[in-house]
Formats: structure tokens, C-alpha cells, sequence
């Protein structure tokens, strides 16, 4: 067997240790003499699985207890619209837009009513958080909506935007525990899995109470309604049952490396060990300004596209995998996401060391 460092942005890198289990119980879960996959989710096996990741979820987080856990599908996408059709009351929706997935997310809001752009870095190519700490933010706005950390293009939200007493929305898909949030400042985080946490196919919603109910726009399926969920403890129908049983693994792993203060401080390191080098690097620099930096995503380009090129070919050929930017940006970029392991970074970035020096004349 052998693993390269994944860079993928998502699906993304698992832990090892999280893999190996799944694998060892894959034949026969703790006895059951079947795989987790064949279970049946109203079984009390199924049902410890997901009673677990939810309780292991609120201690990592430190979950307040008028929040809601919900495990969904649909990906981080079906919240676009999910949001909008179970929070507009005014259907009205103040959107800050800082890249692809907060303007889909702006797009989706616009099918059910009336979504404003109160604030947006798309002049320079979303390289930048705008200052959110003013904005105009609508009189009679449901919700504020922000994308926190900006998978494409590498920006993270380092303060929340002032929202002027309205609801706070954020997806936070690509920076989901790796540090630890203050979950009381959001009326609704959602997170899909495969970005930090698990398979693809688990979308986790973590909503203030208040905020479900049953005044839900006229004519939202049955499946998109968050009080279905709530009431059925997200079990209404079948759930991504093998997802949720890795994430749950995830949220085990998390705890033992030292939970979310822990994990922040390991991301730091790991984060700082690539921008300290493409800060100095003659051939390679970051695309986005310093202090709106991601932990989780960071962009880079040689300015030069057939240099790229070569650079994600050899990689690539060395055992880095993924490094190829996302196509409306080029380039490159490492997701380097909790699981990329500290030895992953430093291998790349002694990898990128070298190519410098092979290719300057
Ligand atoms: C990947 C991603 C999405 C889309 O996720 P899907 O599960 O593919 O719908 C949305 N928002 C962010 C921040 C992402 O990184």
C-alpha cells in the first residue's frame, strides 16, 4: 500500500487512523457480523453511531443546548436553498459575496425572494474579505449570509460581520472544526462533510432552535424542511448512514489529538510553514492579501502558467497529489486541511525549494 499527501480541496485527505478502523470493522462491525453500510438505520447498532457523532459534534464544539444538530444531504449546495425557503419570513436575504459558493448561495436566495449583495470582493478576484464591520445591512433582512472560509480562492473570515442584530448564516463547509467557533455568535452554521470531516454525501446544519419551525415558504418539499429533521432526530428517511458513521470517527480522532484549540494551533503551524516560504520565495507567491489568509486553502501561483504547468506535473509525479488550482483562479493550491499531516507540508514545501532552485537561472 501506499498513500501520497492528498492536496485535493474535496473530497479531501482522511486520517489514517480513521481509514484503518473503518476498514477493520468494514467486514463485521463490533460483532454485528455486518458492514456498517448494511445496517439497518433504525437499529439500536445505527442509532449509538449517530447518538455518539452528535454528542462527540456538541463537545468539540461546545454546542449550546438551544441548537440543533442536524445530520442532512444534498451537500453544502441544497443549503443554498434550504436556508432561504425555511428563514425568509420577509424573504429577504443580505448576502456578502467573497466567492463562487457565496454567490451560488446569493444566486439560490434570489429563486425564493429578494437577496441583496450588501458587500462583495469580486473587483479584484476575491482576494480580500471586504470590511464587514458597517454595512448596510437591510431593515428588514431574515438573515445575514457569508461563505467564512473561501475554499477557491484561499480568504477566511477573521471577524464576523457586524449584522446589526439580525441572524447570522454561514457555511463554513471548508474550515468546519479546525478551530474552535463560538457558535452562539450564528443562528445557522451548515458544513458538508467532505471538506474536513468525512465522505461526501453529509451535510452537518447546526441551527438556533428559534429558527425552526413550521412557517416555511409555500411549498418546500417535505425533505428540505429543518423541522422534519429536528423531529425525526434526522432520522425522517434514510441518512447518508455510513457518512455520518465515518464522521463520527473523525469527531473521536479530533478529541484525542486534543479537541478544536488543539487542532487550530496544529493548523497554525502547518499553515505558516507554506506562507513563510512563499513570502520569501522568488518564484512562488500567494494570491491573497496577508491578514485574509485561510488556514485550510492556500493558492499560489509562479506568475508564469507553463511554469504552473510543470510544477503540477512534477509534483504529482513526486507523490503530491491535487495541487492544480481550481479553474477560474489556475495556478495552484494546497488544501491542507486537518487531516494533511505537518510532514506533508514540509515535504511540499521542500519539494517547492527545489523546483526553485532547478528552474532560475
Ligand atoms: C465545496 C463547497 C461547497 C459545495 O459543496 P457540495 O457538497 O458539493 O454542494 C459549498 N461551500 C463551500 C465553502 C465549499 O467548500
Amino acid at each position: 500500500m501506499s498513500r501520497v499527501y492528498n492536496f485535493s480541496a474535496g473530497p479531501a485527505v482522511l486520517p489514517e487512523e480513521v481509514l484503518r478502523e473503518a476498514a477493520e470493522e468494514m467486514m463485521d462491525y463490533k460483532g454485528c457480523g455486518m458492514s456498517v453500510m448494511e445496517m439497518s438505520h433504525r437499529s439500536k447498532v445505527y442509532e449509538t453511531i449517530i447518538k455518539e457523532a452528535e454528542a462527540d459534534l456538541r463537545e468539540l464544539l461546545e454546542i449550546p443546548d438551544n441548537y440543533k444538530v442536524l445530520f442532512l444531504q444534498g451537500g453544502a449546495s441544497q443549503q443554498f436553498a434550504m436556508v432561504p425557503m425555511n428563514l425568509f419570513k420577509n424573504r429577504v436575504g443580505d448576502y456578502i459575496i467573497t466567492g463562487q459558493w457565496a454567490k451560488k448561495a446569493y444566486q439560490e436566495a434570489k429563486l425564493y425572494g429578494t437577496a441583496n449583495a450588501v458587500a462583495s470582493s469580486a473587483d479584484k478576484t476575491f482576494s480580500y474579505i471586504p470590511d464587514v464591520s458597517d454595512l448596510a445591512i437591510s431593515d428588514d433582512a431574515d438573515y445575514v449570509y457569508i461563505c467564512e472560509n473561501n475554499t477557491i480562492y484561499g480568504t477566511k473570515f477573521k471577524n464576523l460581520p457586524n449584522t446589526k442584530g439580525k441572524t447570522l448564516v454561514a457555511d463554513l463547509s471548508s474550515c468546519f472544526l479546525s478551530e474552535p467557533v463560538d457558535v452562539s455568535m450564528y443562528g445557522l452554521i451548515f458544513a458538508g462533510a467532505q471538506k474536513n470531516v468525512g465522505p461526501a454525501g453529509v451535510v452537518i446544519a447546526i441551527i438556533r432552535e428559534d429558527l425552526i419551525t413550521e412557517d416555511v415558504l409555500p411549498g418546500t418539499p417535505t425533505m428540505l424542511r429543518y423541522k422534519i429533521h429536528d423531529e425525526a432526530e434526522s432520522l425522517y428517511n434514510t441518512p447518508p448512514a455510513y457518512g455520518i458513521y465515518v464522521c463520527g470517527k473523525v469527531f473521536k480522532w479530533l478529541k484525542k489529538r486534543g479537541g478544536l484549540s488543539a487542532m487550530k494551533e496544529y493548523n497554525e503551524k502547518k499553515a505558516a510553514l507554506l506562507y513563510d516560504f512563499l513570502d520569501q520565495s522568488q518564484m512562488f507567491s500567494g494570491t491573497v492579501v496577508k491578514e485574509d489568509r485561510s488556514l485550510m486553502n492556500v493558492p499560489f501561483v509562479t506568475g508564469n502558467d507553463e511554469l504552473d504547468a510543470l510544477f503540477v506535473k512534477e509534483a504529482k509525479a513526486a507523490g503530491f497529489e491535487n495541487l492544480k488550482g481550481h479553474r477560474s483562479v489556475g495556478g495552484m493550491r494546497a488544501s491542507i486541511y486537518n487531516a494533511m499531516p505537518m510532514e506533508g507540508v514540509e515535504a511540499l514545501v521542500a519539494f517547492m525549494k527545489e523546483f526553485e532552485a532547478n528552474n532560475t537561472k
